[in-house]
């Protein structure tokens, strides 16, 4: 097949989607026709992308941008068996690559980055993105918990998984951390679909044994052993990862917090996630619930479910002594901007939480279906704002890091996935950085590197990505059509 995609981009276009015979004919899932999403795995031998390359090498928060974050205008990435074998400068690499491999001609107007990560997404919401009207406890009562009953069944939940898959590829996110529903077979359905693409997934069954409707609820003794199942079942099993998943402390009794972290304690090496802070009256109403605890990080550090590999939505409202505690703990917060903005629910001060004395871990999050966007570049432009109402201006290569290594580095995966590198896992995104008609004519006025990222998290979204790579498969690729 042709190897060469947007080095001839220019006088190519990527709105129209004629459909291509023989590739994915299944419409129902959200993807236009014409773009591919493929869900089988097969044997793999050595590949390449060839463009320009953005990666990380440490965290530009700690050691500044200029020591951190590595550009090459001109390099390959080399893939085999799931795993990157090369990268370099083009005319390096190239010399080093078995005769006969395939490489990719990706064009000097794109962007090859490492897969996206969402470190905080709920798969189940998909169906009520954009919900109008609503508060954080509100809008749980009136939409989500409405929404996520339907999760009994289980084919319903297999085509939400299917969905919500397929259009995080479609934007470039190739590992999430995801809410499930209080129901096993939620977890199930979304891990059987990530498994068949082959991805890098974090999930757990939610916990939730008080205040929300009798059909969600658990109890502290069935979300342990249900939990615990779920765990032997998934948890290691090729690339996927359980999180033990208290929704919030006000929907989890003590009991239940408790027996969740005696289950972490039994299983060290899994995930615990959950929200904090996000909501002042959220914050006063867990005040309320466990009048005995210091605050509302405390319940979590009580119940021993602060540490390594637990990741918190929002920590809007942390106190300077509970960001102490996640620093001293390796405890992440999972920014989530468009949420916060949708729900009111205020914006977190990035400066702060990631300041140089007693750095908290944060990785960049959608909170779909609260998040009103699956793209990472949307997300990236909306953290942008978040940063701003406090004074302080995230750039781009700050702001593209959260999105990749830095959101892996919360969630203590930065050895195997967020950056380009050899052994790592070969999950990529490749942009257009000129993917709509505005954002071609600003980028001629781009001066340098860093100003064309900015274009891009501020201008971009599902447009943008060119194609997706799991694993060192390419499991999305935007239809591209002649139009001029
Ligand atoms: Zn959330």
């Amino acid at each position: 097949m042709a190897t060469q995609t947007a080095s001839g981009a220019r006088g190519r276009k990527a709105i129209a989607l004629a459909s291509r015979p023989g590739i994915d004919d299944e419409r129902s899932d959200g993807t236009e026709p014409g773009d591919r999403v493929r869900p089988t795995v097969k044997p793999q031998r050595m590949s390449a992308v060839r463009g320009p390359v953005l990666t990380y090498t440490g965290d530009p928060f700690q050691q500044g941008l200029g020591s951190t974050m590595r550009y090459e205008a001109d390099a390959i990435v080399a893939m085999a068996d799931g795993r990157i074998t090369h990268f370099g400068p083009a005319r390096q690499v190239r010399t080093l690559l078995p005769r006969g491999t395939r490489v990719e001609e990706y064009g000097k107007n794109a962007l090859i980055s490492a897969g996206f990560i969402d470190c905080h997404v709920h798969f189940p919401q998909t169906p009520i993105i954009g919900a109008y009207g609503a508060q954080l406890l509100d809008w749980l009562n009136k939409y989500t918990f409405v929404a996520e009953q339907r999760f009994t069944d289980r084919a319903y939940a297999r085509s939400v998984a299917q969905v919500f898959l397929r259009e995080s590829l479609r934007n470039g996110v190739t590992t999430s951390a995801v809410h499930c529903t209080v129901h096993p077979q939620s977890v199930d359905a979304l891990f059987t679909e990530a498994s068949r693409l082959g991805q890098r997934i974090i999930a757990g069954k939610v916990l939730m044994d008080r205040n929300a409707p009798a059909a969600l609820l658990d109890t502290a003794r069935r979300g342990y052993d249900d939990s615990r199942a779920l765990i032997e079942k998934w948890h290691g099993k090729g690339r996927l990862l359980y999180a033990i998943t208290p929704r919030f402390a006000a929907t989890s009794t003590p009991e239940q917090l408790a027996a969740a972290g005696r289950l972490w304690r039994e299983y060290p090496d899994s995930f615990v996630q959950s929200h904090v802070a996000e909501n002042k009256r959220e914050v006063a109403w867990v005040k309320e619930l466990f009048p005995r605890r210091k605050g509302y990080l405390d319940v979590y550090d009580h119940y021993g479910l602060v540490g390594p590999r637990a990741i918190y939505g929002h920590g809007i409202w942390l106190t300077e002594s509970e960001l102490r505690r996640c620093h001293d703990t390796q405890t992440a917060i999972a920014h989530c901007p468009t949420s916060n903005f949708f729900l009111g629910s205020g914006s977190l001060n990035l400066g702060r939480t990631t300041r140089r004395d007693r750095p908290v871990r944060v990785g960049l999050a959608t909170d779909l279906g609260a998040g009103t966007s699956f793209s990472m570049l949307h997300t990236m432009g909306e953290a942008y704002k978040a940063a701003q109402s406090h004074g302080y201006a995230l750039s781009a290569g700050h702001a593209f890091y959260l999105a990749t290594r830095g959101a892996a580095q919360a969630l203590h995966l930065d050895d195997k996935i967020g950056s380009i590198a050899p052994r790592m896992e070969a999950d990529l995104v490749v942009l257009d950085l000129k993917s709509t008609p505005l954002i071609d004519y600003r980028m001629k006025y781009a001066d340098g590197v860093e100003e064309a990222l900015f274009i891009q998290m501020t201008l971009a979204d599902d447009r943008a990505v060119l194609a997706t790579y799991v694993a060192g498969r390419r499991v999305y690729e935007r239809a591209i059509v002649q139009s001029r």
